[in-house]
């Protein structure tokens, strides 16, 4: 029995692990679940799967919280702390971080200073602080398993072969729901249009990621340090049928896919599984009807994002957090309606211009200039744009 806590399990990767924990009730358990703020939702999972521990991470939402709702057996935590606490307690086997944001950073590190096997979702939290978690999980031996559909297979793919006979590694992008668009008409594009996600249901600040193709960025610096191949080696191609999801190509020339239905729930369970693989609740391909899978050149013109992507992957240091954090923020301001969808990759550019990269070799550090550029990417100001008259 596999003891899992999941941090974030109201979400979309945190319900979809929960399909997986449901279908083998025999081989993995739940052992901690927590919400930022959707208490109900905690409470009906804490009736369902029955965990030792439950947390609300917002602490207004905690206190407003009513343990007594809570299943018996079942002890309740508040506030962010109570995450790491989590994910360092002696019975939890794997840390599945679903949170969104930086603010898995915290319980990963945790996780990883504890020796721990996490599962990591969350993406921003490698673009971050890739290198120093990745170092922090080397030298207290904690396993990474990537959970992101791309890093779980190139993981899946770089066991055909050898580290030194990989030549590169692909990452595929569907294009999001604007992928044929013009500049024009992506200027105008609305929250209702950027939250409509061809191929996958997620959640709103990943979907959004996704239109902007931010999502691509953060997967390439994510890729960068997962992998430890230099950004040279990591190519981005679109994929709008999102079944191919990576690939890696080895220097004879063979290219090895890993494949099946949009569906979470395959590199979810394979992470808490690892290295086994079992039957499991994610739809298969139907080999009884055509498929056609198309791949096209990712335009660095049409798709600004991936050139922020690969200039962060090649910096490092300091610029994956400063990334991240104004991205964080242009989101947040362009659901609220402050910002258009094009000012998410211009606030992003200037704040990383405005940003000289340093070095440092510990936490802290990093969280100093993820906080400067939150409070430029909040001050930052759309440019004024030229009056046109609407066509009679
Ligand atoms: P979501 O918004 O659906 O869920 C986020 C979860 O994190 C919720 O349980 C929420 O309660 C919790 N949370 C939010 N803010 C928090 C905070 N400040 N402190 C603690 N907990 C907080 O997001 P999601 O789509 O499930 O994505 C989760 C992570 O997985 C993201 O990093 C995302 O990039 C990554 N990811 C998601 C998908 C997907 O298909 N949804 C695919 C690949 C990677
Ligand atoms: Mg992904």
């Amino acid at each position: 029995m596999r003891q899992i806590a999941i941090l974030g399990s109201t979400g979309s990767i945190g319900t979809s692990a929960l399909d997986v924990i449901r279908r083998h009730p025999d081989r993995l358990s739940a052992i901690a679940l927590t919400a930022h703020r959707r208490w109900e939702v905690l409470v009906r999972q804490a009736w369902e799967f029955r965990p030792r521990f439950v947390a609300l991470s917002d602490p207004a939402a905690a206190r407003k919280a009513d343990p007594a709702q809570l299943p018996p057996g079942t002890s309740f935590l508040r506030g962010s702390d109570a995450l790491s606490e989590i994910a360092v307690h002696e019975d939890v086997d794997t840390v599945l971080v679903a949170i969104v944001g930086a603010a898995g950073l915290r319980s990963t590190w945790a996780a990883a200073e504890q020796g721990k096997t996490i599962a990591i979702a969350n993406k921003e939290t490698l673009v971050l602080a890739g290198p120093l978690i990745v170092d922090l999980a080397r030298r207290h031996r904690a396993t990474l398993l990537p959970v992101d559909s791309e890093h779980s297979a190139i993981f899946q793919c770089l066991s055909a072969g050898r580290r030194e006979e990989v030549a590169r590694i692909i990452l595929t992008a569907s294009g999001g729901p604007f992928r044929t668009w013009t500049r024009e008409e992506l200027e105008q594009a609305t929250v209702e249009q950027a939250l409509q996600h061809p191929t996958w249901a997620m959640g709103p600040k990943i979907t959004i990621d996704s239109a902007t193709m931010m999502n691509k960025a953060l997967e390439i610096v994510e890729a960068r340090w997962l992998f430890d191949f230099p950004p040279e080696r990591i190519t981005v191609v679109i994929h709008p049928q999102s079944i191919v999801h990576s690939l890696v190509e080895f220097q004879d020339g063979a290219v090895i896919a890993q494949m099946s239905p949009p569906d979470m729930r395959l590199p979810i369970q394979f992470a808490l599984f690892y290295p086994d693989r079992l039957p499991g609740p994610a739809r298969k391909m139907n080999w009884a009807v055509p498929y056609c899978l198309e791949f096209e050149p990712a335009d660095t013109e049409r798709f600004p994002a991936l050139r922020l992507g690969y200039r962060v992957a090649a910096a490092g240091g300091t610029a994956g957090a400063v990334l991240n954090a104004a991205n964080e923020v242009a989101v947040e301001r362009f659901l609220r309606r402050e910002l258009g969808f094009l000012d998410i990759l211009r606030l992003v550019e200037a704040v990383l211009d405005e940003h000289k990269v340093e070095y440092p070799d510990a936490l802290q550090p990093l969280l100093d200039a993820d906080a400067w550029a939150r409070r430029r990417a909040r001050q930052w100001h759309p440019p004024a744009r030229a009056y046109s008259a609407p066509p009679l």
